[in-house]
């Protein structure tokens, strides 16, 4: 049994020597933002109707209301505020965009990654 496991160990091995990294050199930036990142948030501020529920998700408390102007909602014109992201403390998880009903965050890798550098 101990030799089963150990012949399983070295094949383990063998097959991560020779796979591709999980990593990514710190130089690699663009290469890791398009093929691992989920993206960066980005508001569209026309669908956003203020109700804060990204900001109070966000685990990294990354995301603050700001007056946003003045929107239509029905038949009222009212004051709303936006999310502003903090990008030196986002974790880049998509939480934001996830329960966002309003559709109104979208996780973007079209986007220069040197905003994202910390
Ligand atoms: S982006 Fe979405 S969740 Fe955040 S305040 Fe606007 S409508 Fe609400
Ligand atoms: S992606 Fe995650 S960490 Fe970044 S603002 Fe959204 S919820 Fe916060």
């Amino acid at each position: 049994m101990v030799a089963k496991k150990s012949v399983k160990t070295v094949f383990e091995a063998i097959e991560s020597f020779f796979s591709r990294p999980e990593t990514f050199p710190s130089e690699d930036t663009e290469r890791a933002f398009t093929e691992v990142s989920r993206g960066i948030p980005v508001l569209i501020a026309d669908k956003c109707i203020g109700c804060s529920l990204c900001a109070l998700s966000c685990p990294a408390q990354a995301i603050t209301m700001i007056p946003g102007g003045k929107r239509m909602l029905g038949n009222r014109q009212v004051e709303i505020k936006n999310p502003s992201f903090d990008y030196s403390k986002c974790i880049y998880c998509g939480l934001c965009a996830q329960v966002c009903r309003q559709n109104a965050i979208e996780m973007r890798k079209n986007v220069d990654p040197i905003i994202i550098i910390k």
